[in-house]
């Protein structure tokens, strides 16, 4: 089968053949439809997750069809759609069993720990595939697996709640579906970002007012918004971090969801005297992918923004330049 092998840091994807991988005792083979690629795989390229990992085939967000499965698995067929969840956590285990895979510290990540779905085909432990209840298009659902589930999962930390206001922050592949998610959970949203682009598109997703950040971002959030109830920090900085805890209001929760390495600060008295609660929101559970794949057949969530650049496999290089470009807010991958 051919693959898309990432070799080392800092080094382009490499064309590679390999054989057909067999599943083994409770794993399917899939044939993968579609992969989204984001951010985490220029962080996987620029060695963010350690050089241990390299050399890796990418690819963390798929869609495929099951081919071949192994000995004891059963409720998966040949033919059958699956989105495929990227985290693989034992099933019986006490994470799993909390609905908190995502936190599990022995979890391995499809594309990052083992080799994911920048291939024809991929080897998943059944467990790990969702089964949408009606057929959808490849590279949407590839993206619904990520792009879409990942902020769906920091709201629900947040417990966003109807009539609730819900500012935005970095309208990327992640902060843009914050925004139509939180339209659609009832919020009144704010989207504030730096490109003028980004904020168009902010609006078109249902964000009621929409701001410039610029060189002094807490002063333009206040007066865009007036201490919103929950802050969905999207931009990976820290000194958007530090706007973020700085405009929310009184009982705010602030989710953290961009990641950045750099510090910053603030005081307990800036926590205490709001109540304020900070949030890191890390990726996104099985049930979340279930469940955006729900919204997504019920007509609640837009994905023309997510699949407008789908390339075949070959080209991953440039769909990973596209990326660190700002071209683009997703590519996806047809194998
Ligand atoms: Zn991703």
């Amino acid at each position: 089968m051919r693959a898309l092998l990432l070799p080392g840091p800092g080094r382009p994807l490499e064309p590679v053949e390999r054989p057909l991988p067999v599943p083994g005792p409770g794993e399917v083979r899939v044939r993968v439809q579609a992969c989204g690629v984001c951010g985490s795989d220029l962080f996987l390229q620029a060695g963010g997750f350690g050089t241990d990992k390299l050399p890796r085939v990418p690819g963390h967000e798929a869609a495929g069809v099951v081919d071949a499965t192994g000995p004891g698995v059963a409720g998966w067929a040949p033919g059958d759609q699956a989105a495929l969840y990227y985290i693989d956590a034992a099933p019986d285990g006490p994470w799993s069993r909390a609905g908190r895979e995502n936190l599990d510290p022995e979890l391995t990540r499809m594309g990052v720990d083992v080799d994911g779905a920048f291939a024809e085909y991929v080897v998943r432990p059944a467990h790990t595939l969702v089964r949408p209840p009606a057929p959808v298009d490849p590279a949407v659902l590839a993206v619904l697996t990520d792009a879409v589930a990942t902020p769906y999962h920091a709201l629900r930390l947040a417990r966003l709640q109807p009539g609730e206001t819900l500012l935005v922050i970095g309208i990327g592949g992640i902060g843009s579906n914050a925004v139509q998610l939180g339209r659609h959970l009832g919020a009144h949203v704010v989207a504030a970002s730096r490109g003028a682009e980004k904020l168009a598109l902010a609006e078109r997703l249902g964000a009621s007012a929409v701001v410039a950040t610029g060189d002094d971002p807490v002063a333009r959030l206040r007066e865009a918004c007036d201490g919103p109830d929950v802050v969905l920090q999207c931009a990976g900085s820290a000194a958007l971090d530090e706007a973020a805890i700085a405009v929310a209001g009184p009982g705010g929760r602030v989710v953290l969801v961009g990641a950045s390495q750099e510090r910053f600060a603030t005081r307990s008295v800036d926590l205490i005297w709001r109540e304020l609660s900070v949030i890191g929101s890390r990726g996104f559970t099985r049930r979340d992918v279930a469940e955006v794949i729900d919204l997504h057949l019920a007509g609640a969530i837009a994905t023309d923004h997510l699949v407008g650049a789908v390339r075949p496999l070959e080209q991953g290089n440039a769909a990973l330049e596209d990326l660190r470009a700002g071209r683009v807010l997703r590519s996806v991958l047809v194998p």
